[in-house]
């Protein structure tokens, strides 16, 4: 254990995780701490990472960030989970809603008894059950006490850092900008004592957050943590960004397009959407990934594409001595299922938790490295998932990803569905049954059983059952407003955000 005291806390990097980690920090421990946080204008942000998850509205609520304002801020809409396109065969096309399937029972999940129908020849697919997914296809959307509706968001990520920058320095932050170009670190213990700046100064503190991004200039570049790479079941490593104008009203939900190396994906916002084609440098090359992306968007282009490149996979320790690394700089799960910036989120809060006040001790560190493994892994077996479940064999693209071999945790939980009909959501595991059902039966994985307290129920009353269920959702969504009319009237952006 180092006994210093941890008073002095400095955040390298203002993007997304840089300053989620400023906003939380200065939120919650403010007055027990002095945080200051270093960003270069000249290297800039990735400026990609606009699409999130329900648990973000939790942590907001915590920081008591107003939705109205935050929403305007961001040119923000609403998202009820993600529209996938092309995935098992060409043609087909599935919702991975946020919200349940019909109601589960203490015996079993609700999709048993979706299949028990099957079986009886009502006709019906298993969203016809889920509120948030009927909602998204029909494109409406609302908000509000008396709503039980579970949501994300679709935001400007450039307009989110600035958000929160406002939020952090109003609670105390201290911003430095430049560009840092030494790390100093105790030659005994290796831990970092301070950062230098291009500038000369000199910015000192007892514990460091990386979030420099995929540099990892602390935790990688310093202190040479190391990097489990899963790049062989998760082979895109490139993507070509770009923004277009908007093509027609927003739908309040992610679009992913499988192509013939990776897919694309369409984030609307209020002013724009957000374009990009995820795909396989080994399968395509980056000029014909441009052409396919430009050729396949909507809309007129605001800038050309951009090429990006990543390597899916985790640092071995996040944290690592004095260093602690949050977003791409701890490592990265392609943005599949928008699970980055839950990760920022859930990194900072256990880093609350598990706050060194008394000094860095081995101990918490390692529960903290356990818990983010765990939380990684699994969250890497879900987007894996996609990939793999797939009936294509179109491109050595997909019959790479068809046949390649997948890791035991996941091959379980695939026999498991297939056999049984049995879906899991593990300890602090971020995907729910209903995600797993979603996608399992959206990519054709067809039980060849199911839990037989389904068929406790007779007949006639599963038949009035299930048409009562899929009644009460039908006409709750013809009442609910049109997406893009709800977000005119509760959270229109200034145009001064847009520009
Ligand atoms: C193609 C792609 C799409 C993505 N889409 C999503 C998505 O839809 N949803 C989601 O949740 N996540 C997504 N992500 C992941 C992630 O949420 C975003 O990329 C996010 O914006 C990354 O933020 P960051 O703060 O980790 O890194 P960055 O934005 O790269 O920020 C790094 C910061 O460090 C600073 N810095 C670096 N070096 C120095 C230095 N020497 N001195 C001073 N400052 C320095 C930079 O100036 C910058 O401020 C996506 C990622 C990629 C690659």
């Amino acid at each position: 254990m180092n006994s210093t005291v941890v008073k002095k806390v400095v955040i390298a990097g203002g993007g997304t995780a840089g300053w989620l980690a400023a906003a939380a920090l200065s939120h919650q421990l403010g007055p027990l701490l002095e945080i200051t946080l270093i960003e270069s204008d000249e290297i800039g942000t990735i400026g990609v990472g606009e699409a999130t998850i329900p648990p973000i509205r939790t942590f907001h609520k915590l920081l008591q960030i107003d939705e109205q304002e935050f929403m305007r801020a961001t040119a923000a809409t609403f998202k009820l989970g993600i529209g996938f396109e092309n995935w098992a065969r060409i043609g087909d096309q599935y919702i991975h809603s946020f919200g349940r399937n019909g109601k589960p029972t203490w015996m079993c999940e609700f999709h048993n008894f979706w299949l028990r129908s099957r079986e009886l020849g009502i006709e019906s697919e298993l969203g016809d059950y889920c509120f948030e997914l009927q909602a998204a296809k029909h494109g409406k959307f609302a908000t509000g006490p008396n709503v039980d509706i579970n949501y994300a968001y679709h935001f400007d990520a450039g307009q989110y850092a600035k958000f929160l920058r406002r939020f952090s320095e109003g609670r105390g932050i201290r911003r430095v900008e430049g560009k840092i170009k030494e790390v100093r670190q105790n030659p005994e213990s290796g831990f970092i004592e301070s950062l230098v700046l291009q500038s000369g100064t000199e910015v000192a503190g007892d514990l460091f957050i990386d979030c420099t991004g995929f540099r990892g200039l602390l935790i990688e570049q310093t202190l040479h943590t190391g990097y489990e790479d899963w790049s062989h079941w998760l082979p895109c490593d490139s993507a070509a960004a770009m923004q277009t104008t908007l093509a027609g009203p927003a739908p309040p939900f992610t679009r992913s397009i499988a192509h013939d190396a990776g897919w694309r994906w369409c984030i609307p916002l209020q002013h724009r959407v957000g374009n990009g084609l995820v795909y396989s440098s080994q399968h395509i090359s980056d000029d014909a990934a441009k052409a396919q992306l430009l050729a396949a968007v909507d809309g007129t282009p605001v800038n050309q594409p951009r090429v990006l490149r990543f390597q899916t996979g985790r640092r071995l320790k996040v944290w690592n001595k004095n260093v602690v690394a949050l977003g791409l700089a701890s490592g990265f799960i392609e943005p599949l299922e928008s699970t980055s910036i839950h990760l920022m989120m859930i990194g900072v809060t256990r880093l609350m938790h598990l706050f060194p006040f008394n000094g860095v001790d081995e101990a918490l560190a390692e529960e903290f490295n356990a818990q983010s493994r765990s939380e990684m892994e699994k969250t890497r077996d879900f987007v894996i998932m996609h990939y793999h479940v797939t009936e294509r064999e179109d491109s050595t693209f997909w019959q790479h990803c068809r046949h390649m071999k997948i890791p035991d945790s996941l091959e379980h939980r695939i026999q498991l569905f297939r056999e049984n009909a049995y879906a899991f959501q593990g300890d602090s595991e971020l995907f729910r049954v209903d995600s797993w059902s979603q996608v399992l039966l959206g990519q054709r994985v067809s039980p060849k059983g199911y839990h037989h307290f389904a068929r406790a129920m007779e007949a006639g009353e599963l038949t009035r059952y299930l048409a009562d269920f899929r009644q009460a959702i039908s006409q709750t969504v013809a009442r609910m407003p049109v997406h893009q009319d709800f977000v005119n009237q509760y959270c229109k952006a200034a145009q001064s955000v847009w520009n």
